[in-house]
Formats: structure tokens, C-alpha cells, sequence
């Protein structure tokens, strides 16, 4: 629960006084360059901190540091038990530190503070714990080859894991791919994005403090084209994580073909469809649903119900159910403890979103609510919820990703229309299904492909969940989880003749 007042947050905020510097073998160290980057604030265009601008030399001693700590097995040969006891310690220190991370959080991406201290900072500690507990509870196989035969078939951790971040869920979305790396005994070179470093350097120190041995995790600042090819192009970088564009994506596989063939893990995007039936149990239940599905974040969620797929003969109620919920955000600078949603992260995302608003009135999609720039006398960089209407599914609008709070509605007259434009996306990561008749929740969320189908609700997250996604939503692999603890390890079997 927040409870301290807006002024209280911004006096924090002038006071702030975060560590800009590269994490490298448990050291706090320029750039090698001694290069820095301004790192900006949303919320008002101003300049928070002058953050070190890791290159392709800074990432070279990084995963140096890494594979040493990696190879001498300082944490990858230590008892599961006492990893666990690290890893938990390092959850609690998150935990009490949560303030301070969500306020990074906020200054950083321009979300409300409310929610990175309650969902962020919370979440992030919850999936480290998730993990640590994870540790010294799984065991390996035998394999049933025969009698005179012992074939044992073990996970090994990979060994130096590059973690590539994007700034729309930093320090969540770090914990889905740290927590399951450092369970089992990996090392880590984390380049957080460019707009939002500062989170990454606290948790990198309160890892240390909790007694994850220096070297195992390494934070590089820098910028993607520089530090984040480096690492993809790496000759001595076992695994690349990543969540991003579909676009940088596809650079990180050509990065690995083009170098060591390291294992790319993808988490890439999304056009997620809400399915609405004529009988979904109930249309404000559902507006509810839609509205934060989309809105929450300012609309910069991978998984984000960005498509309002609706039977036309329910339409008009619910666009003016979901315009209700959309009416009831708060939009205000992301330090107010009473802001439901904040900032877009950067001018140029701010941008990005107002052009795809022009395509959508171009293209012939008509503006029910939104779709201009707010709040521009504080320098900051805010759109408020935006509902399109008369959306044909082939728009541009209802084909890419625009990464705002941007919903376009789209009618449909029976199931097999709703399901070919539901699946008429290159994208799927998430889809909800709205019906009251079990078969038909059945059957559409069979149709649709997409790594997560909710029916009759949205967005409801958990860690023991898997999450990623089919097409170019990603490639295979999944964040969360017990199933993330396979994208971090290798089998090797050792067969013993024992007859
Ligand atoms: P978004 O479009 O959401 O900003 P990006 O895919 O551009 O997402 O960025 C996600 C992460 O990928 C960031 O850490 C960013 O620095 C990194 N990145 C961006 N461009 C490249 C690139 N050309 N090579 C490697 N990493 C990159």
C-alpha cells in the first residue's frame, strides 16, 4: 500500500540519488569509454541521471568476470540449500528495498508509482522467492535403458547467460529470466534498456549484498545497437534471453548464426484479441477487463487486449461499457500515489503511438474517445485511453503493434469469423474468450493460437504459469514458471555400463 503523499514522493525524487555506473565482478565501474548517456524522465522530460554507456569492451570484461565465476564454480557448484538461502535473502532484500526500486521504476518508464511499488517491485521479489524455492526441489532421471546399465540423464546449468531487457516491465521482467538462470547455477550478463537502467544497477547490489558471489551477476548500461550486439554476437555467451520488438528479435537469431550458434530465447510482442461472444456472461465484468487489459501500463504490455473482437449485435453496449471503465483512470504524473496511469517512456514512444493514431483516422477508423497528446505543459509524455471504432481487421491499426493505450474494435457476425481474425495476426502471445456456453469457450480457445487463452477473464498473471508466445510472438521458449528452469539448462546423460 502507498502511503505517502505525492509531495513526499516528489522531495524522494529530487533526492534520489541512484548508482550510474557499470556492475561488472562485483565492482561499481565507469565505462571503458568513460562514455555516459542521459537517462530522461517521462513524467517531465527531465534529465534524472548520467548513466555509463557500456560498449562492446565493457560487455568483453563482463562476460570475462562471468565465465570465470561460471568456471571456477563459486555459485554453480555451491549446495542447491545454500543457493536457495541466497536467492531467498535476496528476494527479502527487494522486498524491503521495494520503495526505493519502484521509485527507479517510476522515474525511469513514467508508471505509476502505485503500481511499481504493489506489482513491480512486489512482483519481482515474489518470482525471485518463487525461483530460490525452486532450487533444492528438482531432481534428475534415470533413464530405463536395461539391467546392466546406469544411464543417468542431468540438467548443467549453460553457463554465461546473456539477459537483453526491455523498459516496459524492467524489474518483472528481469526476475522471469534471473531467477530461473541463477537457480540453477548459471552466470549472468544483464543489459537492461536504455530508458530504464537505474532499477537494474539496485538489484544488482542487493544481489551482492545478499551473498550472490561477485561475478555471477554483471549489469552493462548501454544502448542496443552497441552493448546489446556485442553480447548477441558474443563467441563466449552460452545463451541469450531476451523480451522485445519482433523486430530486434530477429536480429538476435542472426546475431547467433552469425557467431558461437548460442541459444536464443525470444519473448517478442503481441496483438492480443478479446473474443466477445453474444452471451459473455457479463458485459461490465468484461469492460472491466478490456479496459485494464489495455490501458494499464499506458498500453505497454507485450500481452496487451489490444483487439476488441465483438459480436455486432453486442457492440454499441459494450464500447459504452468500456468507455465507462476507460473514463475512470486517473491520469496524472506517475509520482501522485492516486495515478492510475502515467507516462508513455519516451517522446519518441509518445510518437510512435500519436502516428499510428493518424494511420487508424486515415485509414478510416473513426476516434470514440482520446487519441490526442495530454498533460504537454509539464514536458512529460502522456496519452490518455483511445478507443477506435469501424476497425477492419487488415488496418494497420489492428495488424501491428503500436504499444500505447490504443484499442481498436472490430465486429464479427458468427465464431468462425471471430476465430479467422482472432488467428489473422502475425503475432500470438495472449487471447480471452467471452462466453457463457463452455463448449464454445472450449472450442475457440482450442482454435486460437496463442501461448495464453483466458476465458471470461484477462491478464490475470501468476508465476506458476507459463508465458510466452506462438508465431512471431517468440520462439519456443517460456518465461515463468518451472518450464523456464529447461530454458536455462542442458541435459547430458552419462551412461555406465554396470554388468
Ligand atoms: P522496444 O521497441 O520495446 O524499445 P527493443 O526491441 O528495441 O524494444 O528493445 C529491447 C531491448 O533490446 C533493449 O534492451 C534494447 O537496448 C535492445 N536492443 C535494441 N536494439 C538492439 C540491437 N540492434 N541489437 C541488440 N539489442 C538491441
Amino acid at each position: 500500500m502507498v502511503t505517502a503523499t505525492f509531495e513526499t514522493w516528489r522531495e524522494r525524487a529530487k533526492q534520489t540519488n541512484p548508482r550510474t555506473q557499470l556492475f561488472i565482478d562485483g565492482q561499481f565501474v565507469d565505462a571503458a569509454s568513460g562514455k555516459t548517456f542521459e537517462d530522461v524522465s517521462p513524467r517531465d522530460g527531465s534529465v534524472i541521471a548520467h548513466v555509463a554507456e557500456g560498449d562492446a569492451e565493457d560487455i568483453n570484461r563482463a562476460v570475462a568476470a562471468a565465465r570465470r565465476a561460471f568456471e571456477d564454480g563459486r555459485w554453480a557448484n555451491r549446495k542447491p540449500a545454500e543457493r536457495k538461502k541466497i536467492m531467498l535473502r535476496w528476494a527479502e532484500l527487494v522486498r524491503e528495498r521495494a520503495e526505493d526500486l519502484a521509485l527507479l521504476e517510476t522515474l525511469d518508464v513514467g508508471k505509476p508509482i502505485g503500481d511499481t511499488i504493489s506489482v513491480d517491485a512486489a512482483g519481482a521479489a515474489g518470482n525471485l522467492q518463487y525461483y530460490a524455492e525452486a532450487v533444492d526441489k528438482i531432481y534428475d532421471e534415470v533413464a530405463p535403458t536395461g539391467p546392466d546399465t546406469l544411464a543417468l540423464v542431468q540438467r548443467e546449468p549453460l553457463g554465461v547467460v546473456g539477459a537483453v531487457i526491455p523498459w516496459n516491465y524492467p524489474s518483472i521482467i528481469t526476475s522471469w529470466k534471473l531467477g530461473p538462470a541463477l537457480a540453477t547455477g548459471n552466470s549472468v550478463v544483464l543489459k537492461p534498456a536504455e530508458q530504464s537502467p537505474l532499477y537494474a544497477l539496485l538489484l544488482a547490489e542487493l544481489a551482492s549484498e545478499a551473498g550472490v558471489p561477485d561475478g555471477v551477476i554483471n549489469v552493462v548500461t548501454g544502448f542496443g545497437p552497441t552493448a546489446g550486439a556485442a553480447l548477441g554476437r558474443h563467441m563466449d555467451v552460452d545463451k541469450v534471453t531476451f523480451t522485445g520488438s519482433t523486430e530486434v528479435g530477429k536480429l538476435f537469431l542472426k546475431y547467433a548464426g552469425e557467431s558461437n550458434m548460442k541459444q536464443i530465447g525470444l519473448e517478442c510482442g503481441g496483438k492480443s484479441p478479446h473474443v466477445v461472444f453474444a452471451d459473455a456472461p457479463d458485459l461490465t465484468a468484461a469492460a472491466e477487463a478490456i479496459a485494464w487489459g489495455v490501458f494499464y501500463n499506458a498500453g505497454e504490455t507485450c500481452n496487451a487486449g489490444t483487439r476488441l473482437l465483438v459480436d455486432r449485435r453486442i457492440k454499441s453496449e459494450l464500447l459504452a461499457e468500456v468507455e465507462k471503465v476507460a473514463k475512470t483512470f486517473k491520469q496524472a504524473d506517475p509520482l501522485d500515489p492516486t495515478a492510475t496511469l502515467g507516462a508513455m517512456v519516451s517522446d519518441e514512444q509518445m510518437q510512435r503511438v500519436l502516428n499510428y493514431i493518424q494511420v487508424g483516422k486515415d485509414e478510416g477508423a473513426s476516434v470514440r474517445i482520446g487519441g490526442q497528446r495530454v498533460m504537454e505543459e509539464t514536458g512529460g509524455y502522456y496519452i490518455p485511453p483511445t478507443i477506435f471504432d469501424n476497425v477492419q481487421n487488415s488496418m494497420r491499426i489492428a495488424q501491428e503493434e503500436i504499444f500505447g493505450p490504443v484499442l481498436v474494435t472490430v465486429d464479427f457476425d458468427d465464431e468462425q469469423e471471430a476465430i479467422r481474425m482472432a488467428n489473422d495476426t502475425q503475432y500470438g502471445l495472449a487471447a480471452a474468450v467471452w462466453t457463457s456456453n463452455v463448449s464454445t469457450a472450449h472450442r475457440v480457445a482450442k482454435a486460437i493460437r496463442a501461448g495464453l487463452v483466458y476465458v471470461n477473464t484477462f491478464d490475470a498473471a501468476d508465476i506458476t504459469i507459463p508465458f510466452g508466445g506462438f508465431k512471431l510472438s517468440g520462439n519456443g521458449s517460456r518465461d515463468k514458471s518451472l518450464h523456464a528452469l529447461n530454458d536455462y539448462t542442458q541435459l547430458k546423460t552419462t551412461w555406465m555400463n554396470i554388468g
